[in-house]
């Protein structure tokens, strides 16, 4: 129904992207049909995380019914993706675009690329296939979304290195120390005044030293 991106690089990782209809007041639509809800209804994402049935009465409580409401109801879709963390076997996030895609009276102003979509009732769910929204939403997806996060993880990783390159040149200098080498020489060999070298590990040295 939608779009999948797995990172690859960060174990079972996953992404699952899709259009949801929206209400007025912010409450969305499942893309389900069928399991009792009468024809022309929506099943309402009344708690918010996507959960519904078994799975709703499990996290929430309550009974496994759920709330319909008449799809003439419908404003707009967003993008939303299911962020699955590696070993989730349910999403740990979701994520919804700032975007919202307008839905407008008329097939004449439907233009998904604009943020304008026209459905009839009956296909406020199946609109989503379509190709010129599907296009649209997932472009959305991409940028604002799955793009963000690989270059998330590309700053955090490379945060890694070098987090992990100053714990290894503290312990050389640890090292120098104990080999009574001076702040003078430290520092040269780490590029940097005697006095920089001092201020910069002489605690972490005194610590490790006592
Ligand atoms: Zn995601």
């Amino acid at each position: 129904m939608g779009w999948e991106h797995s990172p690859g690089d960060r174990g079972s990782e996953w992404h699952e992207g899709y259009l949801v209809a929206e209400f007025e007041d912010g409450l969305r639509a499942f893309g389900i049909s069928g399991s009792g809800i009468p024809s022309g209804q929506l099943a309402v994402d009344q708690h918010g995380d996507g959960t519904w049935g078994q799975d709703a009465v499990r996290r929430h409580g309550g009974d496994a019914a759920f709330q319909t409401r008449p799809a003439g109801e419908v404003v707009g879709w967003r993008v939303a993706c299911n962020c699955y963390g590696p070993g989730d076997s349910l999403p740990s996030t979701r994520w919804f675009s700032q975007q919202l895609w307008t839905r407008v009276p008329s097939p004449v102003r439907h233009a998904p690329s604009a943020f304008r979509i026209f459905a009839a009732d009956d296909d406020v769910l199946d609109v989503a296939m379509s190709e010129d929204v599907s296009t649209a939403g997932h472009s959305v997806w991409w940028n604002e979304h799955i793009n963000h996060i690989d270059a998330e993880a590309a700053i955090k990783a490379a945060l890694a290195v070098i987090r992990s390159g100053e714990d290894q040149l503290a312990g050389a200098v640890i090292q120098a120390r104990a080999r009574k080498m001076s702040w003078a020489k430290i520092g040269a060999a780490a590029q940097m005044s005697a006095q920089s070298a001092h201020e910069r590990w002489a605690q972490r040295a005194r610590e490790a030293s006592s």
